[in-house]
């Protein structure tokens, strides 16, 4: 079993890009992504992406395809296979346990329409086994901010979300809803390895730059 959260460096793209962005769908050369996605094939073995649309679908992969599911949760039992969740400042949520392991894509719809709970009910009929939870690179709570309506959705289901921004604005802390969650579905063992996505320049930040590319968490059993 394994982790590993990627950043911007190593890779061959330019520009907003620069230089291992991964994700194929943000204006970027394919051929260019394709060249990244191999750097991390061949450290990190045959890797699966998803077409993440900020839903709570959960994919569970027997094996690598080029048919990419449309999904913000992947999950496999099957050693061999590496899941890969893109962001450029969602959470990257990675769950794992003795016999399985799972990539997640928590923004704030995610958040609200529990992606979180329905992975961990699908790795629950796979394994008894307890489950942990590590949590890499995401927007922190002084970044982002939202408006008053956002807010008051997303605090009205999730409460220990609430912030503000260093300027005195609503904002959204993802990661303290997203640990409460986690918490109230029974995961105790919770490595939080995040970094501020927009504070960090080594990281791709849509909020930072909205032409940017894309990060990933990588998980395998
Ligand atoms: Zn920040």
């Amino acid at each position: 079993m394994g982790i590993h959260f990627t950043d911007r460096l190593g890779g061959f793209s330019s520009d907003g890009y620069a230089s291992l962005n991964l994700g194929d769908h943000v204006g970027d050369l394919p051929e260019v992504v394709a060249q990244n996605r191999k750097v991390i094939s061949d450290q990190f073995g045959n890797t699966q992406y998803m077409n993440q649309v900020h839903g709570n679908r959960v994919a569970v992969i027997e094996e690598v395809t080029d048919e990419i599911p449309t999904a913000d949760a992947l999950v496999t039992g099957i050693s061999g296979i590496t899941l890969a969740v893109m962001i450029a400042d969602c959470i990257p949520l990675i769950l794992s346990s003795k016999h399985c392991v799972a990539a997640v894509h928590v923004g704030r719809k995610g958040l609200v329409n529990r992606v979180t709970g329905k992975t961990i009910e699908i790795m629950r009929e796979i394994s008894d086994q307890e489950i942990s939870a590590t949590i890499g690179p995401a927007i922190c709570g002084k970044c982002y901010e939202v408006s008053q309506d956002i807010y008051d959705e997303v605090i009205a289901s999730h409460p220990t979300c609430a912030s503000r921004t260093n300027s005195d604005t609503p904002a959204l802390d993802l990661l303290s809803g997203l640990i409460a969650d986690l918490q109230d579905l029974g995961i105790n063992k919770i490595d939080n390895q995040t970094r501020c996505t927009v504070e960090n320049e080594d990281l791709f930040s849509y909020r930072r730059t909205p032409v940017t590319g894309r990060q990933a968490g990588l998980v395998w059993l």
